[in-house]
């Protein structure tokens, strides 16, 4: 098989070794003899992968003991109503920071227990930038924002920093930078974009706020749950949980966040470069706010679409299509993409401009 430049939001791509290793461990798990999802998830084999996984998380994120760290299911889009359950006070109210489609389906899901405010919106330029122009006050429990915004390819560069403890659902960019996880109280995070496969959702959040809500929550949803019983309350999903943990034990062996850091910007670095300098592209997310992970533009002549296409098929780069609230093209850039995959898209973007510039 050619090797194909996979730019896909989302599911991720991952390391080689990881599909291998994880391909093994469903054959013959720890030479066992038995397939890693057959095993009993109380086996001393199987909650070694779970501690050596939420382990990882703590060394490659410096996480406070404060904090726990839980591998739970329901992706990111449960994360919104557990962060909202858990989080709200006596003010039953959460602020949100509405940057794109995924913030503001956080938002609305705040209402189900409580009033959701907009602290403030980018929806009237298409979230193509981050508001910064806001004062919170003490009239909500929390602040909700999205670090990264996956369809429009934009990135809170600074989080807040105040008395308003700080949500945030960090699907797209966790382990892609460093981040001061004291500034938070509570993380969620989607697996299937930078961490492994889908079916896990990964939860940082300070210990202090277990017990500490104003309306009742559902057992499956309180934090508490799952913290009392080491992220084990009930059967937990074993295959995106290992090879989540493979990934992370790459991403502690290759030099954790400096080095992946440093190598995400000399990605994203290259493309809006090459952006920016062609009269044939438009980057659509405003500049200050650009994302690392998730590039978005357009071609400026609707008629070179479908030759640009074509020679991104011939290149075997997939994955490109641009969100359709967005259209044009979107370069996902997880931790896993290569450099030289993305020099390769900059090279096919050059060709079009020898072409046709
Ligand atoms: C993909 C994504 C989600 C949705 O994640 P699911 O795990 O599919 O629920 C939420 N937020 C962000 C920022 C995302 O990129």
């Amino acid at each position: 098989m050619p090797k194909v430049h996979n730019f896909s939001a989302g599911p991720c791509i991952l390391p080689n070794e990881v599909f291998e290793k994880s391909a093994e461990s469903i054959l013959n798990f720890n030479e066992s003899g038995l397939s890693l999802i057959e095993i009993s998830h109380r086996s001393t084999d199987f909650v070694a992968v779970m501690e050596e996984a939420r382990k990882l998380v703590r060394e490659i994120l410096n996480v406070p003991d404060e904090y726990e760290v839980l591998f739970l299911q329901g992706g990111a889009s449960l994360g919104f109503l557990t962060a909202a359950y858990n989080l709200m006070g006596s003010h039953k109210t959460g602020g949100y920071l509405v940057t794109g489609a995924w913030a503001k389906k956080a938002a609305k899901e705040a209402s189900f227990m409580g009033t959701s405010i907009t602290i403030a919106s980018s929806e009237d330029k298409n979230f193509n930038y981050i508001p910064k122009d806001y004062t919170l006050e003490n009239n909500i429990d929390y602040f909700h924002v999205t670090s990264n915004n996956t369809i429009f390819g934009t990135q809170i560069k600074k989080f807040y920093k105040g008395d308003i403890p700080l949500a945030c659902d960090m699907s797209s960019d966790i382990f892609s930078r460093k981040v001061n996880i004291e500034d938070f109280d509570l993380i969620y995070a989607g697996a299937q974009k930078n961490m492994g496969p889908a079916g896990t959702t990964l939860y940082i959040c300070k210990k202090e706020i277990f017990g500490k809500s104003s309306v009742p929550i559902p057992t499956m949803l309180d934090l508490k749950t799952h913290s009392d019983k080491d992220s084990m309350f009930n059967t937990p999903p074993v295959f995106p949980i290992y090879a989540s943990m493979l990934n992370l034990r790459w991403l502690k062996k290759i030099g954790g966040l400096s080095f992946i850091e440093k190598q995400n910007e000399k990605k994203s670095d290259l493309i809006y470069k090459q952006i920016d300098d062609s009269s044939l592209f438009r980057g659509t997310a405003n500049i200050e706010d650009r994302s690392s992970m998730n590039v978005t533009f357009t071609l400026t002549n609707d008629a070179l679409n479908e030759t640009f296409n074509k020679m991104l098929v011939e290149a075997n780069i997939n994955g490109l299509k641009g969100h359709r609230s967005v259209g044009g093209f979107r370069a996902s850039m997880y931790n896993a993409m290569p450099y030289e995959s993305v020099n390769i898209l900059v090279e096919i973007m050059r060709e079009l401009e020898n072409k046709k510039g």
